[in-house]
């Protein structure tokens, strides 16, 4: 293989405490230890072919279950935390702070330029999107808290609830319903997220299922807006028809050989 020269995701990602060249990467959101600590130092070790198959292993697990077993191997010590690092762990840890993980690996060991060819769902032309990792914006929390007290104001009647941020074994109790029913499944993640209502404790799936349409929208707003980790949305537009081609880039897919092919046109993620 050919040296080249360090790409800017390599020099220094901007953030306090990582360096990509010792592989120590900053949790944009962090884990608690069981003495309330919070850790957000990781150091991640160099991918084989032996994690890419554990990605892959579409037969034996749902996808969030993959994740847990590949960063699990992937995640080589955590500044503070003395216990293992093992699968529970990795359930553990934020959904963001997972998407995070896998970026940089994937900038790390495969390289930041990304490259796709995507077919416009209007004119039916192919596309080329290249796009570099260290561009995607990444949403940090400034202060991370195990739980946010929340005011929900929509609907008839005010409530007042402590949440936490969804974590990767939140995603396991909801992935398989997700796909058959998603109001379902923010029933089963809210019931999950809610540690308390007005001082009553934790809401049953029952209870939240009852909920105002208004007020669960709420909630799902909040935490679409404070949940920590990469943005993944690509917004982009036809350069053939300029229809919309916005879409959401697959983390996990991508680490996958990039698809080639030859496209008369390229256009580029606007920022
Ligand atoms: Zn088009």
């Amino acid at each position: 293989m050919m040296e080249s020269l360090p790409t800017p995701g390599h020099a220094a990602s901007g953030v306090a405490g990582e360096s990509l060249a010792e592989r120590w990467l900053v949790l944009p959101g962090g884990v608690f230890g069981a003495q309330g600590t919070l850790h957000r130092r990781v150091r991640v070790r160099e991918l084989t072919g032996a994690d890419e198959e554990r990605l892959f292993d579409r037969g034996s697990l749902a996808s969030g279950r993959r994740v847990s077993a590949f960063l699990a191997c992937a995640i080589d010590a955590v500044e503070g935390h003395d216990g293992p690092i093992d699968e529970a762990f990795a359930d553990g840890l934020q959904l963001g702070d997972r998407d995070y993980l896998l970026l940089r690996l994937r900038q790390l060991d495969l390289g930041d330029a990304v490259h796709q060819v995507m077919r416009c769902p209007a004119c039916r032309q192919k596309v080329d999107v290249d796009f570099l990792i260290s561009e995607l914006p990444v949403r940090r929390l400034s202060e991370p808290q195990r739980a946010w007290a929340l005011r929900l104001d929509a609907g008839p009647e005010p409530l007042e609830v402590l949440v936490r941020l969804p974590r990767g074994d939140d995603l396991a109790a909801i992935e398989a319903l997700a796909l058959s029913n998603p109001a379902a499944a923010n029933t089963r993640l809210f019931a999950r997220l809610v540690l308390d209502v007005e001082g009553r404790g934790a809401p049953t799936e029952d209870e939240v299922r009852g909920w105002p349409v208004a007020r669960r929208a709420q909630l799902s707003a909040w935490l679409e807006a404070h949940a920590p980790g990469p943005d993944l949305f690509l917004d982009l537009d036809c350069p053939h028809c300029h229809a919309d081609m916005s879409y959401v880039f697959d983390l996990q897919g991508f680490f996958l050989p990039s698809a080639r092919g030859t496209s008369p046109a390229s256009t580029r993620r606007s920022t």
